[in-house]
C-alpha cells in the first residue's frame, strides 16, 4: 500500500471511529446476526492476489459490524463493561504504528520503563503498599494463571519447575512409565504433600481453570461458604485449612475476590490476610473489576489488609476507559514472580540485564505489546480526578437504580450493591420462586429485544438473577432512567 492510500484510508478510519463514538446508540446493543450469518458471507478460501482496501472496508461495513455487539454502547449493562475511550484508541494506534514486540528492555527500552512508571502509578491510584511491582498482562485469568504457578512454586521450593509435579517411578514391566497424574504410583516433590487452593465459593472460573492448568487438579480447589453478602466466611476458611493440615494436605494458597463476578461482593481481605499469614500462605486477590473503585477514596476500605497480599490483579480494561486487554498485576515480592518464570536462552541475553527489568520473566508470554503507551494516554488525558469523576458518577447511577428496585412493589434486590452493578429480579408479587427463574428468564429476553440496552443474568442462592452492571463512559443518568422505564414497561409485558 502506498503511502497516500494510507493516509487516505488512515483519515477516513478515524472519522469512522469518530463518529462511531458519537454514534453506537443507534445501532441494537447486542447483535441481531444468527449463528452462521457472518460465516457464510465469507469466502471459504483465501483471496490469492490482494484486494483494493475499499473492498475490504465495504466488507467490514456490511459484513462484520452487524455480526458485532457493541459494547461502547451507553445501553451496556451486561455481564462487565469492557470500556475504551478516544485517548485509549490513540494511543492504541500509536502501538500499533509502531509495531514494536516489547519483551526485553533492550527491544524497547521505552516501553519497558513506562510500564514501570505507568504501573506505579496505578499502585499509588488504588492505595496499595510501596513496594509492590506491576506488570501487565493480557487478562485477569492469565494474571491468576500466574500467580498459582508462583504459589505452587513457593510451596514446593521451587521444585515443580524442575521435576515436575511428580516423582515418577521406573518403567513398570510392560516397559511403560507410570502415569504421571496416579498420585498412587507417585508422590509430590517438594513436601510429599498434595497442595490445596482455597477461594470461595462465588469465585470466577477463571480460578478453576488456572488451578487445572497449573497442576493442583480441580479436587484440590476448596470452595469456602460465604456469608448473606456472598463474601467468603474467614472462619470457614479457617477450618478448612486446619482440617487440611490434619489430612495431610499442604495448604498453598488462598485467593480473595473483591468483587465477585455474580454480584460485587467483597471478600473481607483483612482478616483473610491473617490468617494467610498465620498459616504461611499466598495471597492471591482476584480484583478484576472491583480493583477500579479502590481509586475513590470513599470505596478504598475494601482493601484493608492489603500488606497482606502477595499478588493482586485488577483490569483497566473493564471499567478504567483503556481499550481491551490490559491487566494490572502486582507482586508484593517480584523475586518469586521471575524465579518461576525466567528463562534465559542464549539468543535472549542481552548486555544489561543485570540493570534492567525484563518483563518476558513476569508473565507466560515471550512476546510483549507496548501496552502501557495506552494506559498512559488515559491517565494522562482524564487525570485520577477525571477517572474519580466516572467512578462515582456510575457508583452513584447504581445507588439511584437499587432505590427504584427497593420502592418497586414488584422488584426486589438480590445482593448489597457495593460498587455499580445491581442484582435484581421482578418478584411479582412473591408467587413461588421457581415460577419467578422462568418469568425472569422470560423478563430479561424481553428486555434484550429491545435492543436498546443489554443485561445478563447470573444465579444467587439457586434463584435466576438479572444483573444490571454500569460502566460505560458514555452513560448518562437518563441511560439509567430509561433503563429501569425499558425494565418495568417489559415486565408489564411478560406479565400479560
Ligand atoms: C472479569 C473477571 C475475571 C476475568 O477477567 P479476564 O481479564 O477476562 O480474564 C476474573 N475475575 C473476576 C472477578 C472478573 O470479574
Amino acid at each position: 500500500m502506498d503511502k497516500e492510500t494510507f493516509r487516505k484510508y488512515g483519515h477516513e478510519f478515524v472519522d469512522w471511529i469518530a463518529d462511531y463514538f458519537e454514534n453506537v446508540r443507534q445501532y441494537p446493543v447486542r447483535s441481531t446476526a444468527s449463528p452462521g450469518a457472518v460465516k457464510s458471507q465469507l469466502p471459504v478460501h483465501p483471496p490469492e492476489e490482494g484486494e483494493d482496501m475499499s473492498a475490504i472496508w465495504k466488507d467490514f461495513n456490511n459484513i462484520i459490524l452487524p455480526g458485532m455487539t457493541h459494547w461502547q454502547h451507553p445501553g451496556w449493562f451486561a455481564y462487565f463493561p469492557a470500556n475504551n475511550s478516544p485517548a485509549s484508541v490513540l494511543g492504541e494506534m500509536l502501538t500499533a504504528g509502531l509495531g514494536a514486540q516489547c519483551m526485553s528492555w533492550q527491544t524497547s527500552p521505552a516501553a519497558t520503563e513506562l510500564e514501570e512508571v505507568v504501573m506505579d502509578w496505578l499502585r499509588q491510584m488504588i492505595g496499595l503498599p510501596d513496594g509492590m511491582k506491576g506488570v501487565i498482562q493480557d487478562t485477569a485469568s492469565t494474571a491468576t494463571l500466574t500467580a498459582l504457578l508462583t504459589a505452587r512454586e513457593v510451596a514446593t521450593g521451587f521444585s515443580c519447575n524442575e521435576k515436575g509435579l511428580y516423582r515418577h517411578e521406573e518403567n513398570n514391566a510392560e516397559g511403560q512409565s507410570q502415569s504421571p497424574l496416579g498420585q498412587r504410583h507417585g508422590e509430590r516433590y517438594g513436601t510429599g504433600r498434595t497442595l490445596r487452593v482455597y477461594a470461595s465459593s462465588e469465585a470466577h472460573s477463571s480460578i478453576e481453570k488456572g488451578v487445572k492448568i497449573a497442576g493442583y487438579g480441580r479436587e484440590n480447589l476448596c470452595y469456602i461458604e460465604t456469608d448473606e453478602k456472598y463474601a467468603m466466611k474467614p472462619g470457614k476458611l479457617e477450618q478448612a485449612i486446619v482440617k487440611d493440615i490434619e489430612s495431610g494436605f499442604k495448604p498453598a494458597c488462598v485467593i480473595a475476590t473483591i468483587g465477585t463476578t455474580s454480584s460485587t461482593a467483597i471478600d473481607p481481605l483483612l482478616e483473610i490476610g491473617l490468617i494467610c499469614r498465620k498459616y504461611s500462605l499466598w495471597l492471591h486477590v482476584d480484583a478484576a473489576m472491583a480493583g477500579t473503585a479502590a481509586i475513590v477514596e470513599e470505596k478504598r476500605d475494601m482493601l484493608k489488609g492489603a500488606e497482606f497480599i502477595d499478588s493482586l490483579i485488577f483490569n483497566p480494561h473493564k471499567w478504567m476507559l483503556t481499550n481491551f486487554d490490559c491487566s494490572a498485576y502486582f507482586v508484593r515480592n517480584p523475586e518469586h514472580l521471575i524465579r518461576t518464570m525466567s528463562i534465559n536462552p542464549e539468543y535472549l541475553k542481552t548486555g544489561r540485564d543485570e540493570q534492567v527489568n525484563n518483563y518476558r520473566d513476569w508473565g507466560i508470554q515471550l512476546g510483549r505489546r507496548f501496552r502501557a503507551l495506552k494506559l498512559w494516554f488515559v491517565i494522562r488525558h482524564y487525570g485520577v480526578n477525571g477517572l474519580k469523576r466516572m467512578i462515582r458518577n456510575h457508583i452513584s447511577y447504581a445507588q439511584w437504580f437499587a432505590g427504584c428496585v427497593n420502592d418497586s412493589s414488584g422488584f426486589e434486590l438480590m445482593a448489597p450493591v457495593s460498587a455499580s452493578l445491581v442484582c435484581f429480579r421482578w418478584n411479582n408479587n412473591r408467587t413461588p420462586d421457581k415460577e419467578l427463574d422462568r418469568i425472569n428468564r422470560l423478563l430479561l429476553a424481553k428486555i434484550n429485544e429491545t435492543g436498546e440496552i443489554y443485561l445478563t443474568h447470573t444465579i444467587l442462592s439457586g434463584h435466576y438473577t438479572i444483573r444490571l452492571s454500569i460502566g460505560q463512559r458514555t452513560t448518562t443518568k437518563a441511560d439509567i432512567e430509561r433503563a429501569w422505564e425499558i425494565i418495568r414497561s417489559s415486565a408489564n409485558e411478560a406479565l400479560e
